[in-house]
């Protein structure tokens, strides 16, 4: 399902299925200045194939390689769309690893790229390292219009679950970086537009401060990572069951134990 709704001078693509709204989930690309901003999951193809005939676009920014963002490049692309992109999201929509059965189900699974897309940037908007969520994470910033795009970095200010080898503490880095840039406008891929959005910001990265001294502090006391979920989080929800613990509290607890010691994980 697609909804299409106008915020002022930005478009939002409101996309779903059946299976998400299961779960709560839902994603949204937005346009603005002419150019797309990810490109929704592969369940949605026709849908935004039949609004690409519609609307003209000079190119497509992408913020990371999850398929509910990157599910459709290959569309755009085969469209001659150029797309710009970091080289880590490149490499990964190249060769995309495999993904849990919860995801595939949900969102589909993306064609591989038939060749690489035409390179795109536009001056205004720029694709700023936003790593935490996945170690290739962009955002969108539009400096002229104050308006950030934050792809997957923000989601929601307490969300307890998380991707195998997301960077918990890379998450609070870039969520400073975001609130300094004091954006008048957030556009949030999972949330739509955020009331408030620099205080959210700064919500958030406090939340995940203080969850991740409550985590090391479990682990100073010899507790186990179910033990420390248990305590801080709260036992598993329907997604991390779902997902067979592949977005889970579980994963959320690792993340900050495994980067306790420095040595960062590879994110996905
Ligand atoms: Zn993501």
């Amino acid at each position: 399902m697609l909804q299409v709704l106008r915020h002022d001078d930005v478009t939002q693509l409101r996309a779903w299925t059946r299976v998400s709204r299961l779960i709560d989930y839902e994603v949204s690309a937005y346009v603005v200045r002419g150019v797309l901003i990810d490109t929704l999951f592969p369940r949605v193809r026709d849908d935004l194939a039949a609004w690409l005939r519609a609307h003209r676009l000079e190119g497509v920014l992408l913020t990371h390689a999850h398929e509910d963002h990157a599910g459709n490049v290959e569309l755009l692309r085969a469209r001659g769309c150029p797309v710009g992109l970091a080289d880590a999201t490149l490499a990964r929509i190249r060769v995309p690893g495999p993904i849990g059965m919860y995801r595939r189900i949900c969102w589909g699974t993306a064609p591989p790229l038939a060749a690489t897309p035409t390179p795109f940037a536009h001056a205004a908007l720029q694709l700023r390292p936003a790593p935490g969520h996945t170690s290739d994470h962009h955002v969108v910033w539009d400096e002229a219009r104050e308006t950030l795009f934050t792809g997957d970095a923000f989601i929601g200010v307490k969300l307890r679950i998380a991707h195998p080898r997301e960077d918990l503490r890379a998450q609070v880095r870039t969520l400073r970086d975001l609130v300094a840039l004091r954006p008048a406008r957030v556009f949030d891929a999972h949330r739509g537009p955020l009331r408030d959005p620099v205080a959210l910001l700064r919500a958030k990265a406090e939340w995940l401060e203080e969850t991740i001294g409550a985590i090391e502090a479990g682990a100073d006391r010899g507790w186990s990572a179910d033990q420390i979920r248990n305590h801080v989080l709260g036992r598993e929800d329907m997604t991390g069951i779902a997902s067979a613990g592949d977005y889970s509290k579980r994963n959320f607890v690792e993340s900050v134990l495994a980067t306790r010691a420095g040595a960062a994980p590879a994110s996905t």
